[in-house]
Order: C-alpha cells, then structure tokens, then sequence
C-alpha cells in the first residue's frame, strides 16, 4: 500500500503526522508523493479561515489528480467541522483529533480503506525500526510532550479542538527521547499546544521546569544522552516562560538559544480584548532580559493584526514597539474570525484593506529584525545542524545557512557565520 501524510499547521500536528508515518511504515506501506498514493491522510489545522480553505483545496486537488486515492482526515478543521470535512470528495473517514492515536489501526483494520489485499506487506508492525533522521523530509525530530489548552484567548479555537491539556509522564518523555536518540536523530524539538502548562494536571503534579531539568539531567541518567543531542524549546506562552526557563536555556548545555513567544499585541487594551494573561510591559521586560543574558539567543514571536477594535493608535502602538524591541523573527497573522470563539461576537471589525495595510507594515518591520539580527551575528561561531543534502546548516540559534557541499544530512558542526545567508563549517 502506498501512502502519503500531508501536513498543515503546527508543530504538534508535525509531531502527530510523524508518528502516523512510523505507524504506516511499520505496517509495510510505502511513501508515496499524494498524486500517486493508495492512500493519503490529510492532518489539518483550524487557527484561521485560510487553514480551513487551505486543507478543501488540497483535498479537492488531490482527488482531481488521483481519482483512486482514498482520503482520510484529521485535525482541528476536521474536529470541528467533521459534516464539512466529510463531504469533500475521495473522503472515507474523519477522525477527530482525540482519536489521532488510534488513527492507524482505524484504517488499517477498515475494510472499506485498506483491502485484506492490501493489508501489511513486508512490514511487521514493529514500530522504531524505521525512524530515522530525514523520515518524512524532517531533520529534528519533534517530540509532542503535552496536547490541549485550558486557556481562553477570545480569538482562539484551539482549546474547543484539542481539548483539555494532557501530558505525557516524564519518564515516557525521557524513553521516547531515548528511542529517538538511538536512532540518530541529534535534534529534538519539545512541542505541545500549551506547552507552558506541561505537567499541571498529573498526579502528582509536575511542570515544564521539571520535564526540562530531567532532560538536562543527560549525565546522571540510567542511559546518558549522547553529548550531540540538542533540545529546542518550541512555542512558548510568555505567562509560562519563568526565570528558571530562561536559567536552564542560559546554561548553553541542553537547549538551543531559541524562544518563541507569542506576543499577539502591544497595546495593553487590546492584550485584555484578547484576554492575554500579561501587559505589554511584563513581556518587554521578560525579552530584555534574554536579550541582555543571551546576545547570542533568536527569539520569536506572533502578532495578530486587525483585531475587532484594534484602532490606529493600537496599531501604532504595535508596530513601534516591535520596532524598538530584541525580537529576532515575527510571524504576522491577520485577524480571523473563528465561530465559536468569543472575539467572533465582538464589535468593530476592522476592514479588510486596513487589515492587509496593517499586516503588509508589520511585515516590513518583522523584515528589518530579522536582517538586524543576521546581521549582528555575522563573525560569530555557533553549533550547527547539517539539513537536507548537507549544503545548508541550522544553527542552535536557528539561523538557517548555506555551507559548501560535501556534508550529508544531520551531521553536528561548528560553523563560523560568514554572512547573513552563509556559513563556514569550521570543523565537524
Ligand atoms: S494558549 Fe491561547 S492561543 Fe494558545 S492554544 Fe491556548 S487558547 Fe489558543
């Protein structure tokens, strides 16, 4: 059987869509581009308008091109219009993010899916033996450690698609880096939807700071981690990004000088609109900080524009503050009105050109961090990541760069950065 996993969205579903195709492998199907496979799972993401008509379009094109094909969905567009979702053509199921696990054996013993025919080739539905750096065009391995949110960001459809937070025990977390590690993967990025709220809900309760000390802890464990594997903190609440956070991040042993935190907004006004739980100035101040202990550190960050009601001194109000501050990379989201949020009953909607005027500015702006910040590590020697066929390197403070060829996949550098876009490996 072939098959194909298409992907949208963030790094959990990443993470989930990695573990369907070590699932899928380990059943003896084969990967196959969407045009040609038997079978294609179609991982889909809600945040905004786009995402949802993103997934119809791929849908619909991929049945067009491959009338055979049989289309299976998930995610959050699929949680949370599974009647829609399951009206597009060549679509045979719909599985909700809440089954995600059991996703595999769903197909696999369906009969109207997966024909006895086509049922297990060579595979022996042991899973491990396949995973490998490169599996599903993916370097870093993503490690979802914890999934759901109880938060309430008026703007936000996730907590009604993920569901409640859940997250997996330590020592899982500890075996699965073990397991990824034997394989070679010397790159593992910690995810999760609310990441920040990692272990608040086990008995007895833990949190991120304790998952993240057992990770650095590499020496004293039972099986030490090789020395070259690196952990890289994904998108983080800035509420949930403690001292101890940055501390542990600070110490330079573990984990990558790599933040995102999602700032969504300046204005304090808006910030409570969106019921974020901090100010303008408890964020300022928790990136200067960073920036001040970690010169070196990329930190990221999201910004929605065009919220209801955001004015033009709001707006103001966001784009110089980005300006003036340490940011290093900025993704800009125009506002998407999602129903069943509480900021879809809000007044003042701003209009669409000013929406895209705003988004276009912030963009410029996000533009000129991002070449500042290139820009200042020019002459500096960072740890790298050899991605891809080896000509470029992700460095630990996620720069990404080209290199002369020669090098393969996942191999650890030192590359001294020669230019905003080039690096000089200096030794392997
Ligand atoms: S923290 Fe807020 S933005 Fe993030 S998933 Fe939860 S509700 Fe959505």
């Amino acid at each position: 059987m072939r098959y194909s996993v298409v992907t949208f969205g963030c790094r959990v579903n990443q993470a989930d869509s990695l573990g369907f195709e070590e699932d899928l492998l380990a059943c003896g199907a084969v990967s196959a581009p969407p045009e040609q496979a038997d079978l294609v799972v179609v991982n889909t993401c809600s945040v905004t308008a786009t995402a949802d008509q993103g997934a119809r379009q791929t849908i619909r094109r991929i049945a067009r091109d491959n009338p055979a094909a049989r289309i299976v969905v998930t995610g959050c567009y699929a949680t949370r219009r599974p009647d829609e979702v399951g009206e597009l053509p060549n679509v045979v199921r719909v599985i909700r993010n809440d089954d995600k696990p059991r996703l595999i054996p769903l197909i696999v013993t369906d009969q109207a899916i997966v024909s006895t025919a086509e049922r297990f080739g060579e595979g022996d539905g042991s899973c491990g033996a396949l995973l490998e750096p490169g599996m599903a065009g993916r370097t870093a391995f993503t490690l979802r450690v914890q999934t759901g949110c109880a938060e309430r960001c008026s703007y936000c459809i996730i907590p009604s698609t993920r569901g409640r937070p859940r997250s997996v025990a330590i020592d899982a977390v500890l075996a699965e880096v073990d397991r990824v590690a034997a394989a070679g993967f010397a790159e593992i990025a910690l995810t999760g939807v609310h990441l920040g709220s990692y272990g608040r809900e086990l008995a007895p309760r833990s949190s991120l700071v304790e998952l993240l000390r057992a990770l650095a802890s590499r020496g004293s464990r039972s099986v030490p981690l090789p020395p070259e594997v690196l952990f890289r903190i994904s998108s983080l609440e800035p509420m949930d990004c403690s001292l101890d956070v940055v501390d542990l991040v600070a110490e330079g042993r573990a984990f990558a000088p790599h933040f995102h935190l999602p700032l969504q907004h300046a204005s304090n006004r808006v910030l409570a609109a969106m019921q974020r739980p901090y100010t303008i100035e408890y964020y300022a101040s928790l990136v200067n900080d960073i920036r001040t202990r970690m010169p070196h550190a990329s930190i990221g960050s999201d910004v929605i524009v065009g919220f209801p009601g955001e004015t033009d001194e709001d707006f103001d109000q966001l784009a110089s503050y980005l300006e003036g501050s340490p940011l290093t990379h900025v993704h800009v989201f125009p506002y998407s009105d999602r129903p069943g949020t509480t900021a879809t009953a809000m007044s003042g909607k701003v209009p669409g050109p000013v929406v895209r005027e705003r988004g276009r500015r912030v963009r410029e702006v996000a533009a000129g961090l991002a070449t500042r910040f290139r820009q200042s590590q020019v002459g500096t020697v960072r740890p790298g990541l050899t991605l891809e066929d080896g000509s470029t390197v992700i460095t630990d403070n996620y720069l990404k760069l080209r290199i002369s060829p020669g090098r393969t996949r996942n191999e650890r550098v030192r590359v001294r950065i020669a230019s905003q876009h080039d690096g000089e490996v200096l030794c392997g």
